[in-house]
C-alpha cells in the first residue's frame, strides 16, 4: 500500500526493496519494466531489472502496477500569482500586500510539493516578492523544494512587462540599471518581446532592448555568476537572446527555423511553455476568433517542438504556472501531454522535467533514477503508455527515502 490519507503518519520511510512495473529515469534512456529498486540511507543503492512476471525474495514494497519517474521540476513559474481566469481576482492579486502574497506563494509551494515537483525557477514579479519569501522562510520550508527566485524581470521603458517587471528609470540603459537590484537572486530574468497577439495570428512586434544592451546585461550576470532566462517571441527578439549569450529563451513562439538550428548547436535551452496558450484557446473571457488564434498558435509551438526535438535542441519543461488560467503544478502534468502531443516520447519528456531542467538550474542532484542519487520519485499507477494521457493524480511521493503523506 502507497502512503495515502489521514491516517498515515507524515514522511514514513519506504521499504528497502521497492518492486516497479517501470522506470523511466530521467535521462532519457527507454522505460524499463519489472525493476527492483534497493534503497538505504535515503539513497538508491540498486537497481536491477527482473526476469518478466519474476518476483523479488524477501519483504518488497509491490508498485508492480506503477510506472516510477525522478520528482520533476517546473523551470517557469510565478509563485506570486495564482492560475484564476477571473479578472476582478487577477486585479486583486496584483496589488495585495506582502503578507497576502506571501501565503499566496507557500500555497503554491505546498501544492507542488504534493504534486513531485521539488524543484522550480520563478520568473518574477514585480515587487520581488518572491525573492523576499525566500529570503524569510525559515529552514525547512526552504529545505522541502528548491526556488530559483529572481526579483521582477526587467521589460523596455513603455513596452510588455510591467505586470511582472520593471523597466530601467532615469534614462539608465539595462545594463547601468541591473547593480539596483537586491541580493541573493538564483538568476536575471529579462522580457525581450511582447506577448503573442490574439487578434493577428503570428504577429511579431519589435524587441525590447538593444543587443548592446543585452551584452551587458548577460556580462554583468556571469559576473555575479548568474543564469539569464529570456522571454523572447518572434525571430528577431530571439535571436538577439541567443546572440547575447542567454541560458534559456522562455516561450519562444514563431522564434523560426534559423533560431532552431541555432540553439540546437549551442548550450542554451528552450522552455516552450504550450499551456498558457491552450488555456487561452479555452478562456471564456475571449472572443471566439481570439480563441482560434490560440489554438493555431499553440499547434505552430507543438510544430517547432518536433522540429526542435528532431534537431536535438535542450527542450526544457515550464509552465508559465500564474499566468492566466494556468494553475500551479498542476500544469506540468499538462505540459507534459502537450509535449507528448508534439511528438516526445515518454522518456523524452520525462527527461524535460527532470535531469534537462535540472542542469538548467544548476541542481547538484541530477533529478534520474540511478543507482548513488537520492531516492526521490513519484509514481503513478498506470502503464507507461497511458502515463501522458491526462495524470490527475500522484499516487505516491518518495523523497530521499520518505513516502511523503499525499492529500486524501
Ligand atoms: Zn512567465
Amino acid at each position: 500500500m502507497m502512503p495515502s490519507g489521514d491516517n498515515m503518519p507524515l514522511n514514513m520511510p519506504c521499504e528497502p526493496q521497492i518492486l516497479a512495473g517501470w522506470v523511466v529515469d530521467g535521462q532519457g534512456g527507454p522505460a524499463r519494466q519489472n525493476v527492483l529498486i534497493s534503497i538505504a540511507g535515503g539513497r538508491i543503492r540498486r537497481l536491477e531489472v527482473l526476469p518478466a512476471n519474476c518476483r523479488p525474495a524477501g519483504a518488497f514494497h509491490d508498485l508492480s502496477q506503477s510506472t516510477l519517474m525522478p520528482v520533476l521540476i517546473d523551470a517557469h513559474v510565478h509563485l506570486a500569482l495564482s492560475g484564476t481566469r477571473d479578472p476582478e481576482l487577477r486585479r486583486c492579486q496584483l496589488s495585495a500586500g506582502a503578507e497576502e502574497t506571501y501565503a499566496v506563494i507557500a500555497r503554491h509551494l505546498k501544492t507542488c510539493a504534493q504534486s513531485g515537483i521539488l524543484a522550480l525557477r520563478d520568473g518574477g514579479d514585480r515587487e520581488g516578492r518572491v525573492l523576499a519569501y525566500q529570503k524569510a522562510a525559515q529552514p525547512q520550508e526552504r529545505a522541502s523544494i528548491y526556488v530559483s527566485a529572481t526579483c521582477w524581470a526587467w521589460h523596455a521603458p513603455g513596452r510588455y512587462g510591467r505586470m511582472i517587471g520593471r523597466s530601467p528609470g532615469n534614462g539608465l540603459d539595462l545594463g547601468q540599471a541591473l547593480p539596483s537590484m537586491p541580493e541573493g537572486l538564483g538568476h536575471l530574468k529579462i522580457i525581450q518581446s511582447g506577448l503573442n497577439s490574439l487578434n493577428r495570428f503570428g504577429c511579431q512586434g519589435p524587441a525590447q532592448f538593444r543587443l548592446d544592451e543585452l551584452l551587458a546585461a548577460v556580462a554583468y550576470a556571469r559576473m555575479h555568476r548568474l543564469p539569464v532566462m529570456v522571454h523572447a517571441n518572434g525571430e528577431e527578439a530571439v535571436a538577439q537572446a541567443i546572440a547575447a549569450g542567454c541560458d534559456s529563451i522562455e516561450h519562444g513562439y514563431f522564434m523560426g527555423a534559423a533560431n532552431l538550428a541555432r540553439l540546437a548547436e549551442s548550450r542554451i535551452a528552450w522552455v516552450p511553455t504550450v499551456i498558457p496558450m491552450q488555456a487561452l484557446a479555452q478562456d471564456p473571457y475571449l472572443s471566439s476568433h481570439q480563441r482560434d488564434t490560440a489554438l493555431r498558435t499553440r499547434d505552430h509551438q507543438l510544430n517547432q517542438i518536433r522540429q526542435a526535438h528532431q534537431l536535438g535542441v535542450a527542450i526544457v519543461l515550464g509552465t508559465d504556472a500564474g499566468s492566466v488560467g494556468v494553475d500551479h503544478a498542476k500544469a506540468v502534468f499538462e505540459e507534459m501531454g502537450l509535449l507528448g502531443q508534439a511528438g516526445l516520447s515518454l522518456e523524452a519528456v520525462v527527461r524535460c522535467a527532470t535531469s534537462r531542467a535540472a542542469s538548467l538550474l544548476g541542481l547538484p542532484n541530477g533529478h534520474v533514477i540511478a543507482e548513488g542519487q537520492p531516492a526521490s520519485f513519484i509514481a503513478i499507477r498506470r502503464r507507461p503508455a497511458e502515463v501522458l494521457r491526462g495524470i490527475e493524480k500522484i499516487d505516491g511521493v518518495c523523497i530521499r527515502g520518505f513516502w511523503q503523506a499525499m492529500q486524501p
